[in-house]
């Protein structure tokens, strides 16, 4: 069948994917990671192609155009709550044009029985990226399928059957993902060293149980180590040595994680940015990691408040996050904080105490990101439960140029104003903007700096 991976357009710049979606906050977009998987499992058996219309800042009338010359039987979409609006018009007319369409995303992760009927263009929901589920649906073979949402219409009225049949663990293995099929230009990510890239996921998931996030809900696989060297080997081969690792938890198993670190290290020639957490950081994973190449990490710092972090089970306390900042420092990696504020318990005074740490562990960059409601979290029920979020609100953005949720203490235009405070006094201080001057490599990396700061602080003047 000729299938397309499919991006869809929109009015403003979406991160669409592992079952989250948000605007970008500055001006980042990276290869969206399920189409990025998908492809290699999809192009094993069926004639595959990509479109991502945020890459290439395509409005709907030119993607459609471009979707007509490929002229797909089956479109494999992203779909994101930020985005609802616009993707349900969009798919729904190529679904009149004859197009089968079937679709991943954070809004179809929870009700996806609900979303079907509702929708009436839509065949069927994935909800797993890493496994063969769209290849045995395409086969009509309902018996492989460990998880989709798919239409029953072998008896009237039809009916909607989520296949739900198997607990992820263990291994996994897919294709070699087939970067090539996606665009040379259009992807930009902050972190990055040279401006070609790529985004590899070397697990699925997450092993653990911070309850505001869907990812600790999706159970955890891992890729065979050789499995990622093939990948990396061919990007490599044609000239793409800098690296996105998707994995949420780099070295959380520790013997993979060291074993990849060692093979990275004798190819030479690879440069990254992971995510890791500071529990997992110690000394040897960091110092193994900066000997493979990575020049940047990740690490959730989510709040300076211990009984926020106690709350929303995050497994540490605000003292192992300052030792990990400063491990990582020691390795002489950059280092990103990532943060989730606006949780019902928030307070003026947690936000300053949070800028505070963020500047006080002299983090590189700091990545705030709104809490929202996420479709099958913990939090969300929590969040419908305090009357936070009603459970027909399926739009919602975390990127953080809307307040989704009030909190306890701060109504939503309040702490979008906090918000934008806490960037600005984190980012133009004159000492950051020395340190950030005079860490780049390379008159490229400069102008990719500025260019990204720009973006960020026009979104939060
Ligand atoms: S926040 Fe990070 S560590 Fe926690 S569940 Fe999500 S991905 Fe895992």
């Amino acid at each position: 069948m000729r299938v397309l991976l499919l991006n869809p357009p929109g009015r403003r710049i979406y991160i669409r994917d592992y079952f989250c979606s948000k605007t970008t906050k500055s001006n980042y977009l990276f290869h969206p990671v399920d189409l990025v998987t998908l492809s290699g499992t999809l192009a094993s058996r069926h004639e595959t192609s990509v479109l991502d219309c945020m890459a290439e800042r395509l409005d709907p009338a030119a993607a459609a155009a471009r979707i007509d010359e490929l002229d797909p039987e089956v479109i494999v979409a992203l779909v994101g709550s930020v985005s609802w609006d616009e993707d349900r018009p969009f798919l729904a007319n190529q679904a009149a044009r004859g197009r089968r369409v079937i679709a991943i995303g954070d809004v179809l992760h929870e009700a996806s029985e609900q979303r079907l009927t509702e929708e009436p263009w839509l065949e069927a929901a994935l909800h797993v990226f890493s496994n063969e589920d769209v290849l045995a649906y395409l086969d009509g073979d309902r018996e492989r399928i460990e998880d989709m949402t798919v239409r029953d219409a072998t008896g009237a009225p039809e009916r909607l059957l989520r296949l739900e049949r198997k607990q992820r663990k263990g291994g996994f293995r897919v294709p070699r993902p087939r970067h090539e099929l996606f665009p040379t230009e259009g992807y930009h990510f902050s972190f990055a060293r040279s401006k070609r890239f790529a985004t590899v996921l070397t697990d699925y998931g997450c092993p653990y149980p911070c309850t505001f996030c869907v990812i600790g809900t999706l159970g955890f696989q891992t890729r065979p180590v050789d499995d990622v060297l093939e990948e990396i080997d061919e990007l490599r081969a044609r000239g793409v040595k800098e690296l996105f690792f998707m994995d949420q938890t780099f070295g959380v198993v520790r013997d993979r994680g060291l074993e990849l670190c060692a093979a990275l290290a004798e190819r030479g020639d690879v440069s990254w940015t992971g995510y890791t957490r500071p529990d997992v950081a110690d000394d040897e994973m960091l110092g193994a990691m900066r000997a493979a190449g990575c020049h940047t990490v990740m690490m959730g710092v989510e709040s300076a408040d211990d009984a926020l972090l106690a709350a929303y089970k995050k497994g540490y306390k605000s003292s192992i996050i300052a030792d990990a900042f400063r491990r990582a420092k020691r390795a002489g990696l950059r280092t990103v904080g990532t943060f989730i504020i606006g949780l019902p318990e928030e307070t003026e005074a947690s936000l300053q105490r949070t800028l505070d740490l963020a500047i006080g562990l002299e983090m590189d960059f700091m990545s705030l990101n709104m809490a929202v409601p996420r479709f099958g979290t913990p939090f969300r029920k929590q969040a419908l439960d305090l009357g936070l979020a009603e459970a027909s609100d399926l739009v919602m953005d975390q990127g953080g140029a809307d307040a989704f949720l009030p909190t306890q203490t701060l109504d939503r235009a309040r702490m979008v104003a906090m918000k934008k405070a806490m960037v600005r006094r984190f980012y133009l201080r004159p000492s950051y903007l020395w340190r950030r001057v005079t860490g780049v490599r390379s008159l490229w990396e400069l102008g990719a700096q500025f260019r990204e700061g720009l973006a960020l602080l026009r979104r939060n003047v």
